[in-house]
């Protein structure tokens, strides 16, 4: 076996080996102890830390991947991590808009524990002081405690003031932007919100999206002898609608000008997952790697010509449209191929599963609201995982508990789905079903007397609403409590 090869073989079953091992091992001389000795080190690599890379893509609708039954767009990329992985079939993020679902999803708990339920936008506070609450510990802190090289790379969106940065987070290092959007094609398109690598800016000239596969990749060939977290967060396919121009002959046949342009910010994005794949497979970590994927919210078909179908709304909803997103987990060594998991689960999810995975120390001194999946994507667990969960942006609300769902919408009355027999929220079954609408509204109200208040409110119209959400959050609880 040439060295060449030993250290690939090396790498398809461990993944974290460093180059001087083999080395070392190499001149270990004789052939019967170099075998006994890869055996030695296949064994104890049995237990080697996954590498772990998350991947959000940004409203993305649920309906735009081919798993989900896109003919218009392939998506052979995120398609192949379904047939290599888990795909959860009801799985959710924790709020139908971008920073506060990012907020749960890097801490593992309800971003309303903590203040964080509205995108950054409000006058209420300084803009410096809107960002991830310092107190809260995330998944690249613990990961970084266990040994990890830690990375974002993508759309930050949990504060734009230093004392925010991913540096301070638990991140090593970062490429992207901290804000909440960001043009395509013009890296000082906005001079509040620059392209940075770590904390200085750059002068990008590829299209955003293949400027952040280009960085995951380059992450993956730097982090190849050591266990990484790579925090991959496309801002595709959000607005603004910037056409990945190399795709753009694709997609001709597609008559909507939106929604073509659409097509190539979803291609772009589902090739860069395929090259980080492809990298994976190349530097033998691939069988060793967790790979999540996942949409921030639902999809805004208004904004950006995405389909949630069959799912009922869109961003910014507590209706499925909203919430309920693609979610798949590949990681060949540990997690079955080409299942479905179909109990509900969720983003918070995402931080118990990979700190599991990485035998890293959950924090004590705290509720996490997720729950390891593994046993879940390895069959183990058949039962569901969660036994109720709650969303809540200001006065919109939602209870999933079993095949039952309660959503309290902006304005209006309760209202109660069998999403066993109807995914697209059509029939209002509140009327028929009062003791179970009041077990839900008082369940609802039971978690919510244990948030903090919001720490800021949302801009404009959406603060309104928020002021008269906590009024009626307030009148809910008393009620539920008489
Ligand atoms: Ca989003």
């Amino acid at each position: 076996m040439s060295e060449k090869n030993a250290e690939s073989e090396m790498r398809a079953w461990g993944g974290q080996i460093r180059r001087r091992d083999f080395l070392a091992l190499l001149g270990a001389g004789a052939a019967g102890l170099f075998a006994r000795r890869l055996h030695a080190l296949e064994a104890a690599l049995g237990a080697g830390k996954p590498n772990i890379i998350v991947i959000v893509a940004d409203d993305l609708g649920y309906a735009d991947i081919g798993v989900h039954g896109c003919k218009d767009i392939p998506t052979p990329n995120i398609d192949s991590l379904a047939k290599n992985g888990v795909r959860f079939t009801n799985a959710y993020v924790s709020c139908p808009v971008c920073s506060p679902t990012r907020a749960g999803l890097v801490t593992g708990r309800y971003q309303q524990r903590f203040g964080h339920e509205f995108n950054p936008g409000g006058t209420q506070i300084a803009a410096s002081e809107i960002g991830l609450p310092l107190s809260e510990i995330t998944l690249a802190n613990v990961l970084k405690a266990s040994g990890y090289s830690t990375g974002v790379v993508g759309k930050w969106h949990l504060g734009m003031d230093p004392k925010f940065h991913p540096f301070k987070r638990g991140f090593d290092e970062f490429f992207g932007f901290l804000g909440g959007s960001h043009s395509y094609l013009d890296p000082r398109a906005d001079s509040a919100n620059l392209i940075l690598r770590g904390t200085e800016s750059v002068d990008e000239t590829e299209y955003l999206t293949d400027a952040l596969t280009r960085e995951a990749v380059a992450f993956i060939t730097r982090h190849r002898s050591e266990p990484f977290f790579l925090y991959l967060t496309y801002n595709a396919v959000h607005a603004p609608m910037h056409a990945a121009q190399k795709y753009l002959g694709r997609f001709a046949n597609i008559a909507d000008q939106k929604r073509r342009t659409y097509a190539t910010m979803l291609s772009a994005m589902d090739g860069g997952i395929g090259a980080v794949l492809a990298r994976l497979r190349q530097t033998g970590l691939y069988d060793n790697t967790m790979v999540f994927f996942l949409s921030d919210n639902g999809g805004p078909p208004a904004a950006n010509a995405s389909n949630n179908f069959p799912l009922k709304a869109s961003k910014g909803t507590a209706y499925e449209g909203g919430i309920r997103v693609p979610f798949i987990l590949q990681w060949p060594r540990r997690v079955p191929r080409g299942k479905t998991y179909d109990h509900p689960v969720i983003s918070l999810d995402i931080f118990p599963t990979a700190a599991a995975a990485a035998g890293a120390r959950l924090p004590a001194d705290r509720i996490i609201d997720g729950v390891d999946l593994l046993p879940c994507a390895a069959g183990q667990k058949g039962t569901n995982p969660h036994g109720i969960l709650f969303w809540r942006m200001g006065e919109r609300a939602a209870v999933r508990k079993g095949n039952w769902k309660l959503v309290r919408p902006a304005a209006g009355r309760t209202e109660l789905y069998d999403l066993a027999n109807d995914m697209s929220e059509t029939t209002d079954l509140a009327a028929q079903k009062p003791d179970l609408v009041q077990q839900l509204t008082r369940a609802l109200a039971d978690w919510e007397s244990r948030l903090s208040p919001p720490l800021w409110q949302p801009g404009g119209q959406a603060a309104q609403r928020a002021r008269q959400s906590s009024l009626r959050q307030r009148r809910l609880l008393l009620a539920s409590r008489r």
